[in-house]
C-alpha cells in the first residue's frame, strides 16, 4: 500500500444535510449537456422532454359517448315526463353512423363512438328499455348533455400537454401518443463514471482471498444511475494507491458528465480518494452530518474548454454509500440530466416503534411501511441499521428521514419517509 496522501483541502466541520445540498444544487444549476436527439416513444421512458410539447390536435378528437347507450338530442327530455324515442342506427367506436339524428329518433352507441350529429345526450342500456325500434325512458333518468365527452375535454389544440424538463413517466408516453406523436426530442443521456474503491474488493465471481469482500456497490450504484436515466460508464474497480486513482479518474474527466465513486473519502491511512480529485478541481466540501454517511466528498474536476465534470465521492460502507447517494447526488444528476420539476415530497408515516436517535446530525433508519391501526402508514425501523448490513436495506421500504435537532422518536410520533419506490 502506498504512503498516506496530504488533503489538499482544510479539515472542516460536518456540513449539515440541508446545507450540503444547497451547495451542490447551486453548483450545479444550469449546468449539464445540452444536447438532444430524438427517441420513438417506446424508447422514451425515464428520458428528460427537452421541449416542451404543445397539443397539435384536440383530444379526444371529436364528441364521443361515454357509455354503451342510446344518443340523441337532449331537447326531447320533458321534466317529469318519459321519453320515447325511435331507433335509427348504430355507431360503434371507429364507426361512426353515417346520418343526421332528427330530433325524437336516437342511434343505438357504443362508448368511444363519435356522437352522431344532432345528438348530444345518451341513455346507458340500463336505464331504459327497448321494444322493438323504440327506446323508453322513464322520467328524471337522465339530463341533456349527460354521458357524451366533449371533443378536447383532456386536451385543447395548442394546450402546453407535457413541459420541457419532464421525465418522461407511462403515463406520458400514452398522453404523448394520444396527440399522435410517435417520436421525442429528449436531452442526451447524462453520462456518468462509477468506480469503486479499495484494496479489499474483489469482483463476484472471483475467490475471496482472507480480508478481502465484494464489490457491492458497483453494482448497486451502476442500478440506480440506470433507474435514474443516466448512461453508465463502468470504470470498474481502483486500488488504494493515488496513481491507480489519478488514472481512473483522468479517463472519467475524459469521458462523463459526471463520476460517481465509493470507498477511500474519510481520513483513514488508504483514503486517498480526496486528495487525487483536489488534483484536478476543486473539494467544495467532504463531511456531512448525516448517519449512515458522514464522509461524502462534492466538488468540481476542471478540464479546458469544457464544463466541469462533477464528482460524488460516497462513503464506502454499501448502506452509507446508498444513502449518501439517495440524500445528496440523486437530484444534483436529475438537475444535469435536465430534469425539472421530479421531486416527490415524503410520506408522513408514525413511529410504530421507538427509534433511538442522538441530537445533532441528521439520521436515516432503515424502515418498513405497513397500516397502522388509525388507518395512518406506519413505519418500524427494519433489520440492523449498520451502514454496512445490505439485507436491512433489501428488506426496508424506505428511509426514515429524522432530523439533526431531534432525539429519540416515540411510538406514535410522525416521521418523514422517503419510500424507495417512487425515488425513481
Ligand atoms: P472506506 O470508505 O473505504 O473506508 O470503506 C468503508 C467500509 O466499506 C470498509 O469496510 C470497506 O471494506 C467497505 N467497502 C468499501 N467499498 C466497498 C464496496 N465497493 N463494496 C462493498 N463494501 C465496500
Ligand atoms: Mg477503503
Amino acid at each position: 500500500m502506498s504512503a498516506p496522501t496530504s488533503v489538499a483541502v482544510a479539515a472542516a466541520a460536518p456540513l449539515s444535510v440541508a446545507e450540503a445540498r444547497q451547495r451542490i444544487a447551486s453548483a450545479v444549476a444550469g449546468h449539464g449537456p445540452k444536447a438532444c436527439e430524438v427517441v420513438d416513444l417506446m424508447a422514451a421512458l425515464g428520458r428528460v422532454l427537452a421541449e416542451e410539447v404543445l397539443a397539435p390536435q384536440d383530444v379526444p378528437p371529436h364528441d364521443n359517448s361515454a357509455m354503451d347507450g342510446f344518443a340523441f338530442a337532449g331537447q326531447a327530455l320533458v321534466a317529469g315526463q318519459a321519453t320515447r324515442l325511435r331507433v335509427v342506427g348504430r355507431a360503434l367506436a371507429g364507426h361512426p353512423f353515417a346520418g343526421s339524428v332528427a330530433p325524437g329518433d336516437c342511434v343505438r352507441i357504443m362508448t368511444g363512438a363519435m356522437m352522431p350529429a344532432g345528438t348530444d345526450t345518451v341513455v346507458p342500456f340500463e336505464r331504459c328499455e327497448q321494444q322493438d325500434d323504440v327506446v323508453f325512458i322513464a322520467p328524471e333518468t337522465v339530463r341533456a348533455g349527460d354521458n357524451r365527452r366533449r371533443r378536447g375535454e383532456d386536451l385543447a389544440v395548442g394546450a402546453v400537454a407535457l413541459p420541457a424538463g419532464r421525465r418522461l413517466r407511462p403515463a406520458d408516453l400514452g398522453l404523448a401518443a394520444s396527440l399522435g406523436l410517435s417520436r421525442l426530442s429528449v436531452r442526451r443521456r447524462l453520462v456518468v463514471a462509477l468506480f469503486s474503491s479499495g484494496d479489499e474488493l474483489r469482483s463476484p465471481g472471483e475467490a475471496l482471498a482472507p480480508g478481502c469482500l465484494y464489490d457491492s456497490n458497483r453494482f448497486m450504484l451502476a442500478a440506480t444511475l440506470t433507474q435514474l436515466g443516466c448512461e453508465v460508464l463502468d470504470l470498474g474497480r481502483v486500488p488504494d494507491d493515488p496513481q491507480a486513482l489519478d488514472a481512473v479518474l483522468r479517463q472519467a474527466i475524459e469521458r462523463a458528465d459526471a463520476v460517481v465513486t465509493s470507498g477511500g473519502v474519510s481520513v483513514g491511512d488508504a483514503d486517498h480518494t480526496r486528495a487525487v480529485l483536489a488534483r484536478h478541481g476543486a473539494v467544495d466540501f467532504w463531511s456531512v452530518a448525516m448517519r449512515p454517511g458522514r464522509p461524502f466528498a462534492f466538488g468540481r474536476l476542471e478540464r479546458p474548454d469544457r464544463a466541469p465534470c462533477w464528482f460524488f465521492a460516497l462513503p464506502g460502507n454499501p448502506v452509507a454509500a446508498l444513502v449518501s447517494f439517495q440524500v445528496l447526488a440523486r437530484e444534483a444528476l436529475l438537475a444535469l440530466a435536465g430534469a425539472e420539476g421530479d421531486a416527490v415530497p415524503p410520506l408522513a408515516a408514525r413511529c410504530a416503534e421507538p427509534i433511538r436517535k442522538r441530537p445533532g446530525r441528521a439520521e436515516f433508519a432503515r424502515v418498513r411501511l405497513s397500516l397502522g391501526p388509525d388507518g395512518h402508514a406506519q413505519a418500524q425501523a427494519w433489520g440492523g441499521q449498520s451502514s454496512a448490513a445490505l439485507s436491512a436495506l433489501v428488506g426496508a421500504h424506505g428511509l426514515a428521514m429524522l432530523q439533526p435537532q431531534q432525539g429519540d422518536v416515540g411510538i406514535g410520533d410522525w416521521m418523514d419517509v422517503l419510500p424507495f419506490e417512487g425515488l425513481c
